[in-house]
């Protein structure tokens, strides 16, 4: 199908209008040099380097570069600035606590739970924060969840069954460690759901997905009964998605849960290609862009055809996909402004969609992380990495700027 556009992304005025003059030209020079693939690759290898050896000044030229564009800040207090700011255009937020990939000891882990719990209750203090974000690697072993994964890929049955199996089948130390994942991700869910804030799970690697879709439809089934708390995530881009939103779906009818479903298109391309490419499986990554794009429009329309029983976020930049959910609602007869559907970009990205949805009447947010530079670099270099292209993302975001900065040069 080829919907018709019903809300134009086109207006730079509405998508800019939170930044000032100067903010606007930095940002024109972050894109600018992001879209330079040497001096991105140099970032990538050297970043990390430089921050675990302390090397002087970097992390100040990361706060006042890259940080400043795609972070909400060190603190979750200072994320009240941006969220505030988003608020005066009716923009939403999900708070992102940055810490992600597993080898912090359980102590560690403990502690990112407190984080997390702290974020909800902060949340459920504000008017535009309806949800948070958690990465199960933020307070899980990364390598208990890859053991559990190609454990579960021994056992037949469905996921729930492969999924119990193997947890019975660890030894019991393991067992025991995997019990407070559980018994964490438990105390989140139970916190957002008297608090009534959603908590969206992020997807990681696939080589880590199964315990997480797991543990993530068994939180769904104990909280979304009601109302919808818990989201899991959908990587469109993994060529066997599209059959799992449609399994979860049959698995929420079964059971009577609302399925909360975040659709993404997925971060980890590059990786999971080279993993499936070095260890000699076939990989799990769509064959070309269009088929993800494929899948996942028919993602959407899958989830908007049955609202009674998904909710559905839309987080995505591509213009076609986000309008399509739109152009579907407004066929259907629903008004944009529909309790099960919610569209988010992150932030730092894709203003002009955000700002223009919002303005059009619908529930939209930017995906907010925040946390100190230590914490937040892995998700630093994902946007360095995706925004790298200028026949990609970094060409939309610079030609969106330009004009912007054109128009206010003209008044
Ligand atoms: C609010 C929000 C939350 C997110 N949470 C997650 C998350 O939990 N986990 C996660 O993995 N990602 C997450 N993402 C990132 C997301 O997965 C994408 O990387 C990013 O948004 C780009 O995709 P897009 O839908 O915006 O569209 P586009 O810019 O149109 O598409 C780019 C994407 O298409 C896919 N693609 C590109 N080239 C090819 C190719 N040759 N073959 C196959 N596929 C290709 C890749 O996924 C690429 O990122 C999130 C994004 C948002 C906005």
């Amino acid at each position: 199908m080829n919907p018709k556009p019903v809300i134009s992304f086109d207006n730079t005025e509405f998508a800019f209008d939170y930044k000032s003059d100067k903010q606007l030209k930095k940002a024109h020079f972050l894109f600018s040099s992001m879209g330079k693939p040497w001096l991105v690759s140099f970032g990538l290898k050297v970043t990390p380097w430089a921050i675990k050896w302390n090397f002087p000044f970097t992390k100040t030229v990361i706060r006042n570069t890259i940080f400043q564009q795609f972070v909400g800040g060190e603190t979750l207090e200072q994320t009240a600035i941006v969220a505030d700011k988003l608020e005066e255009y009716h923009v939403n937020v999900i708070l992102d606590y940055g810490v992600e990939g597993g080898d912090d000891g359980e102590q560690g882990f403990d502690h990112s739970t407190d984080e997390f719990i702290k974020v909800i209750n902060y949340a459920a203090t504000q008017a535009n924060i309806p949800f948070m974000s958690v990465k199960v690697t933020g307070f899980s072993r990364f390598t208990l969840l890859e053991k559990l994964d190609a454990m579960m890929h021994q056992n037949p049955g469905t996921l729930m069954k492969k999924y119990l199996k193997a947890v019975d089948d660890l030894p019991a130390e393991e067992r025991e460690e995997w019990h407070r994942v559980r018994l964490r991700m438990l105390k989140i869910c139970e916190t957002a759901a008297t608090k009534n804030v959603g908590v969206l799970v992020d997807a990681e690697e696939t080589w880590i997905q199964d315990p997480v879709d797991a543990l993530t439809i068994l939180m769904m089934d104990t909280f979304n009964k009601e109302k919808v708390v818990v989201y899991n995530t959908i990587q469109h881009y993994r060529h066997d998605r599209l059959q799992f939103l449609k399994d979860s779906y049959e698995a929420a009818a079964e059971r009577n849960f609302i399925l909360g479903a975040k659709l993404v298109r997925g971060a980890y391309m590059e990786k999971e290609r080279k993993r499936a490419a070095e260890m000699n499986y076939p990989s799990p990554i769509q064959p070309d862009k269009e088929s993800s794009d494929r899948d996942y429009n028919a993602g959407v329309e899958f989830c908007i055809e049955h609202l009674d029983r998904i909710a559905l976020i839309v987080a995505s930049h591509n213009e076609y996909s986000n309008l399509l959910a739109a152009e579907l609602l407004q066929k259907k007869g629903l008004p944009l402004k529909h309790p099960h559907v919610h569209w988010s970009q992150l932030y730092g990205m894709s203003d002009n969609i955000t700002f223009n949805l919002a303005h059009a009447g619908c529930s939209v947010s930017k995906y907010l992380p925040f946390g100190p530079i230590k914490d937040v670099i892995p998700y630093l270099m994902r946007r360095a990495q995706e925004n790298s292209s200028v026949a990609g993302q970094t060409g939309r975001e610079l030609g969106l700027i330009k004009k912007e900065m054109e128009r206010r040069n003209k008044k």
